[in-house]
């Protein structure tokens, strides 16, 4: 059977409609209800669970959009403030109750007679999450939840000036994208030195965030930041040594791949050697490819390419776009990257992004619509919790829809060859992103299991480990200075309890 993709808000039996969250004051009772009440039957127990996901589902949604507005318009201080007052003032009163909740579910004796089939990985979370409370972790996390929030403002506020006019970073990363090299590497420097003048700020920032993660771990009787947030994230599945051989493995088998393609690319550009603004680069006579002029035409492809696909597809961000649910274009005082942010009532998600009119952004919106059709196909499933799937799971959805839709991409490139050059980057991305993630994720290891590291000791660090993935056949030569970053969105995948963990080189 077709699902619907006209869904509806889920209705509330429990909470009152025109309840909207004001303070903790009028949420607080019906925590202390959920908490008190008496439950006497299985029956009563899966009532109970029903009433508490409304709510869970109430705050979700309340939370994301505080975090919605704040990523659209960085620079308003009123959405800002909205999203502190959630951070400091609620969310800190409701984790001891949502503790108190987990507690008298799993001592219920009614637990066991709930279906295994339907309740076992919920059950499994619960006790992970009890096991993983602590008091003194509850105005820890409010103030890294703020603090990595001033990742976004800071930023959000960069910019640089190109041939007399200011672009955003995710803008200008288009010139280089262009044959004139000259060009390019103006443009590279541009955005070098645009991102150190704020190195100070930035690892100021990373500081004080990692100081408070280690105490975290700390405090949840944890030696590392490390160790902690592999069980948080319920990796039930693999370990600590699975990511380092998976690390290995990059490095004997992708990276060696990826040298290839650079080498593909030199040749096609006529260059001596690739240096790091040329990655991207097109050949001499050769445009880069123009898939779309605005967001509203990137949205509009973008539908007819899902429809295309499957009729459904279509129809969910055609509901969302009837919604507003998008905000695709960049623009200055936008937070970076791009996230699909399920919204727990409503269904229908929001989707953001920094699109600037590149192949990359059409990759960005296929991706972040495969999260999205999770969020429309995961609707129906009865508790909140259902719904909370490992980071793993989502990024299966939305990874496979950039390749499932690529036979639809005739909507954006007319001629056969632009359709083809498209496909062929999206197929070495696919591979050429893996030495990246195994960077980010071998660098967050070694930081938060050593902890008491100087700025300069995470500066070489992320050096070496960078040298240790990247492929040889870049050329760092004159650009000493400058730090080897990603200019293309990176999906942060936003759930709730809501963290953006953005990671950036220190520089
Ligand atoms: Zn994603």
């Amino acid at each position: 059977m077709t699902p619907n993709a006209d869904i509806k808000k889920l209705q509330r039996n429990y909470i009152p409609d025109s309840f909207a969250i004001s303070d903790w004051g009028a949420l607080k009772p019906f925590f202390e209800e959920l908490v008190s009440r008496d439950i006497l039957s299985k029956d009563a127990l899966e009532n109970w669970l029903k009433d508490v996901s409304e709510m869970q589902a109430l705050i979700s949604e309340d939370a994301c959009w505080r975090q919605i507005r704040m990523t659209c318009d960085t620079e308003n201080k009123e959405l800002e403030e909205a999203f502190h007052f959630f951070c400091l003032e609620i969310e800190p009163n409701i984790k001891p109750y949502t503790d108190a909740l987990n507690k008298k579910l799993i001592a219920s004796p009614f637990r066991k007679e709930l279906d295994q089939n339907i309740y076992y990985t919920f059950l499994r979370g619960v006790e992970n999450e009890i096991k993983l409370f602590t008091e003194k972790n509850i105005p820890i996390h409010a103030e890294i939840a703020i603090l990595a929030q001033h990742y976004g403002t800071i930023t959000g506020k960069m910019s640089v000036d190109i041939q007399g006019k200011e672009y955003t970073l995710q803008q200008a990363a288009r010139f280089l994208m262009q044959s004139n090299r000259e060009l390019r590497k103006e443009v590279y420097i541009k955005m070098s030195e645009r991102r150190q003048m704020d190195e100070k700020a930035l690892n100021t920032l990373f500081d004080e965030l990692l100081a408070k993660r280690h105490q975290i771990a700390i405090n949840a009787g944890f030696e590392n930041y490390r160790d902690y947030k592999f069980e948080e994230l319920g990796r039930f599945d693999y370990t600590v040594k699975d990511c380092e051989d998976f690390h290995d493995s990059i490095k004997k088998y992708i990276t060696p791949i990826v040298e290839n393609i650079y080498e593909h690319k030199r040749k096609q550009i006529g260059l001596p050697e690739l240096m790091p603004y040329d990655i991207d680069a097109e050949p001499e006579g050769q445009k880069p490819l123009e898939p779309f002029n605005n967001g509203e035409e990137l949205l509009e492809k973008s539908i007819q390419a899902f429809s295309n696909l499957r009729p459904y597809f279509g129809d969910c961000l055609r509901k969302m776009s009837s919604l507003h649910h998008f905000d695709l274009e960049s623009r200055k005082g936008k937070a970076p990257g791009g996230y699909n942010c399920p919204l727990a009532e409503t269904g229908a998600p929001f989707i953001f992004m920094n699109a600037a009119g590149t192949a990359d952004d059409v990759v960005t919106m296929m991706h972040e619509g495969g999260h999205a059709l999770h969020s429309f196909l995961s609707h129906d499933l009865a508790l909140s919790a259902f719904k909370e799937y490992p980071m793993e799971m989502a990024e299966l959805a939305s990874m496979s829809m950039e390749l499932f839709s690529m036979d639809q991409w005739p909507v954006f490139y007319q001629s056969e060859n632009e359709l083809k050059r498209a496909k062929a980057e999206e197929l070495e991305r696919a591979l050429s992103i893996f030495p990246w993630i195994a960077t980010i994720d071998k660098f967050q290891h070694w930081m938060y299991t050593n902890p008491s590291h100087t700025q300069e000791e995470r500066t070489a660090a992320w050096m070496k480990i960078y040298s240790e993935f990247a492929p040889k056949n870049i050329s760092w030569t004159g650009l000493e200075k400058t730090s080897p970053f990603c200019g293309k969105n990176n999906c942060i995948y936003l759930k709730f309890p809501f963290t953006i963990s953005s990671m950036e080189s220190p520089n």
